[in-house]
């Protein structure tokens, strides 16, 4: 019999093969009381299995390969530092003195507190760093049962290996290339989870978050892993599996097409050239946006240089890090985006939990821009460093989370301080252009104010979808309400968008929205001609943008702007699809006539 599981989809495409079961963990943990004679013993044991554990994550930290995904190491340095914390090195010692128990009940035990005490925090990426700690400590008890490898698979398997596991860690998908997985799932896991970060990344098929497939699957199963639909199929029948056969050969087949797409400008069948740049995090990932052909970068998120670390970056820190990125784009744009902190991105000196100061409700509190203006020596300091990097090539600057003219007007005197500053000490810089980012209701609705002090704007659709809906953009219990296709949000996005063009200013969206093929091109008949996102998905943008043929579109817009109902929007958007590819279909065979 066949069984069909949902999860969380994490890398997209089509896996077919066999299950290899991942077993491992706490799952039979031996349990013994000690002689009081036997307690030094256990915990020298303990010691030495936290040992091993550091010396295996140090030596795969200093070797990743280097065709694995850039934020690897910054994982497995939180594996690390996770082992250095007394919750997991000191507190199992103190288990097996004050209970007299042997060393992997006593890691037990710690294992269960602490997994409760993280279920308790509300922020929702804290809470899934759990899994980080849950990973750090098996790997300590494989090392004290002698299992210091568990994952290794062996080389007689064959390429049709997909991999079961309760969880994974980052240090375990290392292997995935060289060995050839298929694909994986895992029990554990949620959106924002590393494991669903790296599977995206990694570009292997893989569903997470899929609770008990573990125990419905047997070894050597056949099963098929629709990464695309967060599916699995165990046991599938043979019209299922000769029907996945087929999926899987257009996936690879459109891959290698797509692939083909680089260096193709993405220019509409009327004629209408279409920028694609890439969202980007840290300078590693020049390297994704080259091999994808972006046109330079449309948002680089600079919070990630202020976080996992206990002082703010100096000038001169970020000064290099934008420098390079610059000089790496070789006279292709970067957009800077001053530090968006807050929420769920916070350094450790903001206090714990996404609650600064005690706040709260973080997302309406002191956060982006709101932060910047209220810690202006931080603020300046960011400017003075990406106006001295711009000296080097096209650079423009973004402020997020701007609600207000008065908020930019704000920001425009501290940039004017931030020049006079390197002027007084007579330091080059070049001028960027200055932008911001369209992601409150407020500042879409009176966003012609905004463009009036702004060279280009940028709408970030994540946020801006959270606000207008008034839904956690990283709540699983609502996000069947989180709807980019709302009608409230289509309306905004459209007068965001029109404003802009007809004030012949450059508008872009940065948010997911931008990389998801369903919106391109209503977002193409709304008269976007700029998308920035993950470059993995740009090629497939850039596909749907050349079969595209913007006047036709156009004409189909109103209906879907005009609708008011949420329930019709999503068939709408989807007619307005089908009629352009149909369009596409019929141009295409007139040509061949
Ligand atoms: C957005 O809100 O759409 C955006 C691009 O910013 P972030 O996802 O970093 O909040
Ligand atoms: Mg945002």
């Amino acid at each position: 019999m066949s069984i069909v599981l949902h999860g969380v989809s994490a890398g997209k495409g089509v896996a077919i093969g066999r299950a290899r079961l991942i077993v491992r963990g706490f799952d039979e943990v031996p349990q013994r009381n000690l002689a009081a004679e036997e307690v030094a013993v256990e915990t020298e044991r303990f010691e030495a299995a936290i040992k091993a554990t550091r010396r295996q994550l140090e030596q795969l930290r200093n070797s990743i390969p280097e065709n694995a995904p850039t934020e690897l190491g910054a994982f497995i340095s939180l594996h690390l530092m996770l082992l250095t914390d007394v919750t997991l090195s000191r507190e199992p010692v103190d288990i097996i003195e004050d209970q007299r128990i042997n060393a992997e009940w006593a890691l037990k035990i710690q294992t269960e507190r602490l997994s409760e005490q993280f279920d308790a925090i509300d922020d929702e990426y804290l809470r899934e760093r759990k899994q980080d700690m849950l990973q750090v400590a098996e790997r300590i008890h494989n090392n004290l049962i002698g299992l210091s490898n568990p994952f290794k698979i062996s080389s007689d398997l064959l390429n049709d290996t997909i991999i079961i596991a309760h969880d994974l860690s980052p240090a375990d998908t290392v292997h995935f290339r060289d060995q050839q997985i298929t694909g994986f799932v895992t029990d554990a896991g949620g959106p924002t989870s590393h494991t669903a970060i790296l599977g995206r990344s990694l570009d292997i098929p893989s569903v997470i978050g899929l609770r008990q497939a573990r125990h419905l699957i047997s070894e050597d199963e056949w099963v098929i892993v629709d990464g695309s639909n967060g599916v699995l199929i165990i046991n599938p029948d043979d019209i299922v599996l000769a029907e996945y056969r087929r999926k899987l050969r257009e996936f690879r087949t459109k891959k290698r097409e797509l692939n083909k797409l680089k260096d193709t400008a993405a220019t509409t069948q009327d004629g209408i050239n279409i920028e694609l740049l890439a969202n980007i995090e840290s300078a590693e990932d020049i390297k994704t946006l080259n091999k994808a052909g972006a046109d330079g970068v449309g948002l680089f998120r600079s919070e990630y240089l202020y976080l996992n670390r206990d002082s703010l970056p100096s000038e001169d820190e970020q000064f290099a890090v934008y420098s390079e990125i610059v000089k790496k784009l070789k006279g292709k744009p970067l957009t800077i985006r001053t530090a968006d902190l807050g929420v769920d991105k916070n350094p450790r000196w903001f206090g714990q939990n996404g609650s600064i100061n005690g706040c709260t409700n973080p997302a309406l509190g002191l956060t982006g821009i709101r932060l910047s203006l209220a810690e202006p020596v931080m603020f300046r300091t960011q400017m003075r460093a990406i106006l001295r990097a711009a000296q080097f090539g096209p650079v423009n600057m973004m402020w997020p989370m701007i609600t207000s003219v008065e908020e930019l007007k704000q920001c425009r005197i501290h940039f004017e301080t931030a020049q006079r500053q390197l002027t007084e000490r007579n330091e080059p810089f070049g001028l960027p252009k200055i932008g911001c980012m369209i992601e409150i209701p407020s500042a879409a609705l009176t966003v012609s104010v905004l463009l009036k002090l702004t060279d280009f704007i940028s709408i970030g659709t994540n946020d801006l979808i959270q606000y207008t809906l008034s839904v956690d953009r990283g709540d699983d219990a609502v996000s069947y309400l989180y709807q980019p296709a709302h009608p409230a949000v289509l309306n905004l996005l459209f007068h965001i968008i029109r404003t802009a063009n007809r004030m012949g200013k450059p508008v872009s969206i940065c948010g997911e929205m931008a990389g998801d093929t369903h919106y391109t091109r209503l977002l193409l008949a709304m008269g976007l001609r700029r998308f920035s996102m993950n470059p993995a998905n740009l090629l497939a943008v850039k596909d749907v943008i050349i079969h595209s043929h913007i006047n036709q579109l156009e004409d189909e817009l109103p209906k879907v702007i005009r609708n008011d109902d949420p329930e019709k929007s999503e068939r709408l958007l989807k007619q307005l699809n089908e009629i352009a590819h149909h369009t596409d279909t019929t141009l295409k065979s007139m040509l061949a006539d």
